[in-house]
């Protein structure tokens, strides 16, 4: 194995992000390969017995085991490294995968964590129902406002834990805010940032500790794979995360691994992209339904603060009706081009109910308390042409009687 200038951080250092995203982290094997090789291996040979016994003993780089180690992931977790701007990066087999690692290999019994109440539905899970079982406290606020995390820290709180903008709501943490309260109180900032990936916004730029990651979602970006990224300093990847890591194995294969770097490469394009035809749809749907919570219109109540951390405001966005959900249940089943699915990230747009699948466990109260309407659309707008995204609206928006 070779290692190529993207392993070399002194050059990599110096690349901008669109190079870091296609050469980022790529070994070659002695064939030159040009598209980075698939490892799938779980175990590996040694020439002989002290060169396994030195690599055991952390004195010679190499691999041992794929639960420790495997080139095709980390090429992906140098990539994402590079492309967030952290000092290191631990790839996982799901995006919940990344979020519980995350949280469990730094939260102990009689320790505290603060967590945004508009979160995907099982990040909320760990919080109101894991974390507990072994002694976690949690208190849950509404994210938006900076005086409540504040107010909710404890001598114990040792996490704040949020997703912005939130799914779904489109809730708005102002990061530089409350990354700068928790650095000044000792506090972790654990921030999901599935729905921006690095290219829109890298919330370590703002103060942020700890970024993880569904990379199922704009990372993989064709709705192929499950995978996760936890990136923070190599202190923590190294301390706090890896021991865990290692020993319970929530590990992604290198074949997903595989697909999410080939995503890499063409994920500044399609962010981009899928924004602006996201903005375009979202100038559409606001003149025809009661309400659009998009971050990347004037409407949005956080729009201003949207749009100083985040470089563009994303290809999701939702929207209220007035006919709860027996309208938005018919808008859904209306479409001819959009499909109904509550995956995101994808190419193709893609529509969902949250309040009967993403958010169905909350029940009634939970889903009120987070502000999920049950009249609530969420779109993930993807490479289509806008214009044909529109028309489908049109018409089903037409035969919901809106
Ligand atoms: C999808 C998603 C997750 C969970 O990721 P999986 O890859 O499905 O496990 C977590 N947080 C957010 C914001 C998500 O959109």
């Amino acid at each position: 194995m070779k290692r190529t200038s993207g392993q070399d951080r002194s050059i990599t250092s110096r690349w901008r992000p669109a190079t870091r995203a296609v050469r980022g982290g790529t070994w070659r094997s002695e064939q030159g390969e040009t598209s980075e090789a698939m490892f799938l291996t779980s175990g590996y040979s040694y020439d002989d017995a002290a060169t396994v016994a030195a690599r055991f003993a952390g004195e010679l780089d190499g691999m041992t085991y794929s639960r420790l180690q495997n080139p095709t992931v980390q090429m992906l977790e140098e990539r994402i490294a590079l492309m967030e701007g952290a000092e290191a990066c631990r790839v996982q087999s799901s995006g919940m995968a990344a979020m519980t690692t995350a949280l469990l290999c730094q939260l102990s019994q009689g320790d505290h964590m603060v967590a945004a109440r508009a979160a995907f539905g099982s990040c909320r899970w760990l919080g109101d129902n894991l974390l507990p079982r072994f002694g976690i406290e949690v208190t849950t606020i509404d994210s938006r406002d900076n005086a409540a995390w504040e107010a909710s820290i404890r001598r114990n709180t040792k996490v704040f834990f949020f997703e912005t903008p939130a799914n779904p709501t489109m809730d708005v943490v102002d990061l530089e805010h409350v990354c700068g309260l928790a650095r000044s109180r000792g506090i972790t900032t654990v921030v999901d940032n599935a729905f921006c990936t690095p290219v829109l916004q890298r919330p370590l730029e703002w103060g942020a500790d700890v970024i993880a990651y569904s990379a199922t979602k704009l990372m993989d970006g064709q709705g192929r794979v499950l995978a996760g990224a936890v990136c923070g300093s190599e202190e923590f990847i190294n301390e706090k995360l890896l021991p865990f890591q290692r020993n319970t194995g929530p590990n992604c294969s290198p074949f997903n691994a595989w697909v999410v770097l080939k995503g890499l490469e063409t994920l500044d394009l399609r962010a981009r992209r899928q924004s602006e035809n996201a903005l375009a749809v979202g100038k559409f749907v606001e003149g025809r339904v009661p309400r659009i919570l998009h971050p990347g219109l004037a409407s949005h109540p956080q729009h201003d603060l949207a749009m100083k951390q985040m470089d563009a405001p994303g290809a999701i966005f939702s929207f209220v009706l007035d006919g709860g959900r027996e309208q938005a249940h018919a808008v859904l089943d209306a479409l001819q081009l959009i499909d109904i699915s509550n995956n995101i990230g994808d190419a193709r747009s893609l529509m969902c109910h949250p309040a009967s699948t993403t958010h169905h466990n909350m029940g009634p109260e939970g889903r009120a308390a987070m502000g999920v309407d049950e009249g609530m659309l969420r779109i993930n707008v993807g490479l289509e042409d806008p214009e044909d995204l529109i028309e489908d609206l049109d018409r089903a928006f037409g035969k919901a009687g809106l």
